[in-house]
């Protein structure tokens, strides 16, 4: 039997359009929520996310603006720009995006972002607040994992959950989130013994490891959610055949592309999971609008009040 395929894709759709309802609410109040980007250099990778969270942003109506300091930027000026950031009202969320370049202090100035604005969800105090179920902003990947789950009626409490990779952006939070949803959560990662039986126990496992189809069918329990954080690209043919001969769409795309994008999770699994997520389609354009959730989020809970007070008048 083959897996039900969750679709990221319509479930993102769905978080942005209640996203842009509750926009239109607020910017009639006077309060429209806003964003700044912060994307240093050139990285093309990074300016093709940027450029995706922007335009995400507009369409979902969330003011926007991005901030493009050069390659050569000092940290001090980069935590100049953050401060200001912090100290103007009509900007709700901050965003830096990774990676900066080798002379710029990373940590300090994400420390620098005011938690409260820090969309991301990656700044101590919010890793805080999500370890001891405060309210709080949470990361993105993961809370676009958490959205799967509950929007697809998949129960997690009492569910054994394994989450394979321990990153402070996916794996960590992830398994926080689960064992928080009361989920009975393994964590693995390149140490793990015997890491094919240990994912065997899970009714949820979630993959975040950054290799290309390394979730085998000898991985999963018949039945079990699979769901596939990671997204790799391969650009090697013998490879690519290993994964998806006979699949006529991916080798068209191959041919044109010379690449081809996958999970972490080997094709064979659709044939024994229960629920498993595409790559692409999956995991992925939950990113973005959980980052318009959480905008959006930021904003209420910074000016709330000011919300419920014109909501009085
Ligand atoms: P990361 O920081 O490189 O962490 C990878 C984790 O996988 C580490 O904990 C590592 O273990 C573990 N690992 C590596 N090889 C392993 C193996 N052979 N067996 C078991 N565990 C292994 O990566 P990340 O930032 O968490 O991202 C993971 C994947 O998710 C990547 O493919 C990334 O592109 C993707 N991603 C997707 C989205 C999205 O929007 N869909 C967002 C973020 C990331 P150690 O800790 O022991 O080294």
């Amino acid at each position: 039997m083959s897996a039900i395929v969750l679709d990221g894709n319509k479930i993102g759709a769905e978080i942005r359009a209640e996203v842009a309802s509750e926009v239109k609410t607020l910017t009639a109040a006077g309060l429209r929520p806003g964003l700044a980007v912060i994307l240093v250099g050139n990285n093309p990778a990074s300016e093709i996310y940027v450029r995706g969270k922007v335009k995400s942003s507009e369409e979902v109506g969330i003011y926007s603006e991005k901030h493009t300091p050069p390659d050569n930027v000092s940290t001090q000026a980069l935590l100049d720009l953050v401060t200001d950031l912090n100290r103007r009202d009509e900007i709700d969320g901050i965003l830096v995006q990774l990676p900066l370049p080798p002379q710029v202090d990373a940590k300090k100035v994400l420390m620098t972002l005011d938690p409260a604005k820090d969309v991301d969800g990656f700044h101590p105090v919010n890793v805080g607040f999500l370890s001891t179920q405060r309210p709080g902003l949470v990361p993105c990947t993961p809370g676009g994992v958490m959205e799967i789950l509950k929007r697809s009626s998949i129960a997690v409490s009492g569910r054994e959950a394994v989450v394979v990779g321990r990153s402070d952006i996916v794996g960590k939070p992830a398994a926080m989130l689960l064992l928080n949803d009361n989920a009975t959560v393994t964590v693995c990662h390149s140490k793990t013994h015997d890491l094919p039986g240990v994912c065997r126990r899970a009714d949820i496992l979630v993959a975040a490891i950054g290799r290309a189809g390394i979730i085998t069918r000898d991985f999963v329990k018949p039945g079990a959610t699979v769901i596939d954080v990671g997204m790799n690209t391969v650009t090697d043919a013998a490879e690519f055949q290993r994964f998806f001969a006979g699949n006529v769409k991916r080798e068209e795309g191959f041919r044109k592309k010379g690449s081809t994008l996958m999970g972490d999770v080997h094709p064979e699994v659709a044939e024994i999971a229960g629920a498993i997520t595409p790559v692409p389609g999956g995991v992925g354009p939950l990113t973005i609008a959980m980052l318009m959730f959480n905008t959006v989020k930021a904003a209420k809970m910074r000016r709330g009040n000011r919300v419920s007070e014109l909501s009085r008048a």
